[in-house]
């Protein structure tokens, strides 16, 4: 792209003070419906940062060969899983997209080449938790998938390419979960905050020092820290946005810990918010 028309697809995103940047643990889909302490969270969070002109979240759910940037101007509410109520496929979150903050994304990033999605839209890992953020879906939100062939550290160094976008106005949002073992599940004690397994506990600890102590390095190594984490983070796509969260921090911000709960033994809720102090 040539800079005359990189300018232009600038202009409408104006500066601002730097947004803050986000990882939300979003867990169970039903979140999306009930009232709980981590919906709480989510809505509390909402209201202490600025309201951002647009949004663009790295969801656990959209796994691509490849990277993509949603790119259409209507992006559809996908209801990508099974076996829950009907109350929850009857949800909508009508967010318009950004085509502009897509193709601004994609100028940036310079380690992978991003294509344009015209087919997605908003899986349930953006709009199960933006939707307790921005009720009137009246926020522009785009998405960038992640890539399965790339290591963890290039999900590092790519989200980092997206420093810019924070004096935009744009709120990024990494959605996952950072303890994420469905198959160990306790499905009975869902409903019981801060139910952990002893591993997960334990992995939870861990991370919660990693991130409070700004050790990256040991964060985009998680495969060697041992038995607890290899439970934790069974396949990466639920941690993944973590790392994009924290690539974006810089030494002036502080981080705070929300949400930081274990449920139903294998997840945890935690969530990070980094922003100016
Ligand atoms: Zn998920």
């Amino acid at each position: 792209m040539h800079l005359d028309e990189l300018a232009k697809v600038t202009a409408p995103l104006t500066s601002t003070e730097k947004m803050p940047v986000l990882f939300l643990g979003h867990g169970s889909p039903m979140n999306a419906i009930e009232e709980n302490e981590f919906v709480d969270g989510f809505r509390q969070v909402g209201k202490e940062i600025p309201r951002p002109a647009a949004i663009l979240c790295i969801s656990a759910h959209w796994e691509t060969r490849g990277t993509y940037v949603t790119a259409m101007e209507k992006p559809m509410t996908i209801h990508d899983f099974g076996g829950f109520p009907q109350e929850l496929f009857d949800v909508q979150y009508p967010a318009p997209g950004s085509p502009k903050l897509a193709l601004e994304t994609q100028s940036l990033v310079e380690t992978a080449e991003v294509g344009l999605d015209e087919k997605w839209g908003l899986d349930h890992g953006a709009w199960s938790v933006i939707k307790h953020l921005y009720p009137e879906a009246d926020v522009p939100v785009i998405q960038l998938s992640l890539d399965y062939y790339r290591t963890p550290r290039d999900h590092y160094a790519l989200a980092s390419e997206l420093k810019a976008l924070r004096e935009k106005g744009v709120l990024i949002i990494g959605s996952g979960n950072m303890v994420h073992n469905l198959r160990m599940v306790a499905w009975n004690k869902l409903r019981e905050p801060g139910y952990g397994f002893d591993w997960a506990l334990e992995a939870q600890g861990k991370m919660r020092k990693l991130i409070l102590d700004g050790d990256h390095t040991s964060l985009i190594d998680y495969s060697s820290q041992g038995k607890a984490f290899e439970l934790a983070i069974p396949t990466p796509e639920h941690f993944l946005p973590l790392l994009y969260a924290l690539a974006l921090k810089d030494a002036k911000d502080q981080v705070i810990l929300f949400n930081d709960k274990a449920v139903g033994g294998s997840l945890t809720m935690t969530s990070v918010k980094i922003s100016r102090a």
